[in-house]
């Protein structure tokens, strides 16, 4: 059996901090997290890799990024509609399926080391995310897999717990398969259990019969690699009758950062500076 387990508390906060997201929006974000953490556990070298619920649901696109920069692990989230809120479920749960949708697509986007891009995608399960991922992992490597993907909101709107586990059962553990299934249904509370203080090894303790193999521990952190002159280039890509409108009609542009918010006003000056180049370039 191979087990992975990650807590995604802190990235889970500041995704709902930066996107004034409600607590429905919030746990979306907060899952979606966790099944990006998850499936970048399987990848050694440099990458980046995006976990995208396409859902018909209100929240629109929820989509989530690990990306390893210099031995690090950043992570980060968005939400088309962060403003979306529902009333809970019968059982108080948060009706997180409900908002993204059981109609669409659960896709993964992959960038390896040298840049090439892949992507995968299977229908939606349950929206729920961890069903979704449970089946993307059956689709594309065949491993019979259990998936656990929760986030506790508190009373006051806000994520206090989140975090996943992922169990595989690799060939020659079927002796072991019923008891290790048994022992997951225990996860069911893992939100409750990661808010009382329990690390992932304890997570994975809880479900793993010993004696079991600790390959590695690695942080993770909430960070945003967008910046001013990476907006500069998108803008860069519009045609230039588009560059030239927004420079002399609306005296400059402002992109904001669909992952963390964060607004760059470009001026008319820079914007005429930027058409000219790519004027030169067509020549
Ligand atoms: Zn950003």
């Amino acid at each position: 059996m191979r087990a992975v387990a990650v807590i995604t508390t802190e990235a889970a906060r500041a995704a709902q901090r930066v996107h004034r997201a409600s607590p429905v929006a919030a746990a979306a974000m907060g899952r979606a997290l966790s099944a990006a953490a998850l499936l970048g556990a399987d990848v050694k070298e440099a990458f980046r890799l995006e976990v995208q619920l396409d859902g018909d649901g209100p929240l629109g696109l929820v989509a989530a990024e690990i990306r390893q920069v210099g031995g690090e692990q950043w992570v980060r989230a968005r939400v088309q509609h962060p403003e979306v809120d529902l009333p809970l479920r019968s059982d108080g749960k948060l009706a997180v399926g409900q908002a993204i949708g059981r109609q669409g697509a659960f896709r993964v986007w992959f960038e390896d080391a040298g840049g090439a891009r892949y992507q995968s995608e299977v229908p939606l399960v349950t929206g729920e995310i961890g069903e979704d991922l449970a089946h993307y992992y059956w689709q594309s490597v065949q491993v019979p897999s259990a998936v656990a993907v929760g986030v506790l909101v508190g009373t006051d709107g806000t994520v206090t717990a989140s975090g996943g586990v992922v169990v595989q059962a690799l060939p020659g553990s079927e002796a072991e398969r019923e008891a290790v299934a048994e022992r997951f249904l225990g996860l069911q509370h893992l939100s409750h259990r990661i808010a009382e203080g329990a690390t992932g090894e304890d997570l994975i303790r809880s479900v793993l019969p010993e004696p079991i193999h600790w390959l590695e521990r690695e942080p993770l952190r909430f960070r945003c690699q967008c910046s001013r002159r990476r907006s500069l280039a998108l803008l860069a890509h519009l045609p230039p009758e588009e560059l030239q409108a927004l420079a002399h009609e609306q005296h400059g542009a402002e992109v904001t950062c669909h992952y963390c918010r964060r607004r760059y006003r470009f001026s008319e000056a820079e914007l005429e500076a930027l058409w000219r180049e790519g004027a030169n370039r067509s020549q």
